[in-house]
């Protein structure tokens, strides 16, 4: 799972400042099953690459060994599912956002939409 999310990639600064800008309160890779890049309360927060996430809008196989890449993507999602699952089971909301959204200038609002439920203002 490391080869995918690793840590301070831009996209999650972006969100990262953008939390900070909307004051709220999070914790920074949270030691949780699935190592969501955030949590904020009880929301685990992902920013997905659009490249390893099979983001629908971005994601292009790549040309080479697509029967390595089909099997690799088709785990990551897979994957993806299972901890989707695993965190429900454990009671958190799970919100996923694509690195793509981070960069449209409308982060804010998208987070706040997404974010908007769960949080006790
Ligand atoms: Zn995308």
């Amino acid at each position: 799972m490391s080869r995918i999310r690793s840590r301070g990639t831009v996209p999650e600064r972006r969100v990262q400042k953008t939390l900070d800008r909307m004051l709220l309160a999070y914790v920074d890779h949270p030691k949780i099953y699935g190592n969501p890049d955030f949590l904020v309360g009880g929301t685990a927060l992902f920013v997905d690459g659009c490249f390893w996430h099979c983001c629908p809008e971005h994601f292009r196989l790549p040309k080479a060994n697509r029967g390595f890449w089909k099997r690799k993507f088709r785990r990551n999602r897979r994957r993806d599912l299972e901890v989707n699952e695993r965190l429900a089971m454990e009671r958190y909301r799970v919100v996923r956002i694509w690195e793509h959204e981070t960069k449209d200038g409308l982060l804010c609002e998208k987070l706040e939409e997404l974010l908007h439920e769960k949080i006790d203002v």
